[in-house]
């Protein structure tokens, strides 16, 4: 791994069974395979990285996730062409998903074309192509 590359990515779900379904069905679109499952975690990995959804405490109010509150606002997933960002979003409309964003062409870089949905929490997750990536100029976004 590089220096400050992200290592994994935990996040937290307010009901593993169906968020495992969910996050097997996108991820192993991306070629990760499911690993360790506990009642505690699921983890997947691919030569990228490792993923790991966990049960939310079940005292926490039960509330989905808003991405406009401190913490994280959205998780994007890099797609080697804008045929793959295609070919997921027609997977995701066809599994019912409420999609925030079709696919198309954004100016946050030359090229950046992406997808955006909802996981069951109302986690934003994002499916882009770039075609350089990392950026070697400043992005106005993503
Ligand atoms: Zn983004």
């Amino acid at each position: 791994m590089e220096l400050g590359s992200i290592n994994h990515l935990a996040l937290t779900v307010s009901n593993l069974q169906y968020s495992e379904d969910f996050y097997n069905f996108f991820l192993g679109f991306m070629g990760y395979e499911q690993g360790e499952k506990t009642e505690h975690l699921i983890l997947w990995f691919s030569h990228n990285g490792v993923v790991t959804i966990s049960p939310a405490n079940p005292s926490s109010p039960n509330q989905n996730h808003d991405r406009y509150s401190p913490g994280l606002h959205h998780l994007a997933f890099s797609a080697d062409s804008r045929e793959q960002v295609d070919e997921l979003y027609q997977k995701l409309v066809d599994r019912g998903v409420e999609i925030l964003d079709t696919p198309a062409e954004y100016d946050y870089l030359p090229g950046y074309y992406a997808v955006y949905w909802l996981d069951p929490d109302g986690i934003k997750l994002e499916f882009v192509h770039t075609p350089n990536w990392p950026p070697t100029e400043h992005p106005d976004s993503c």
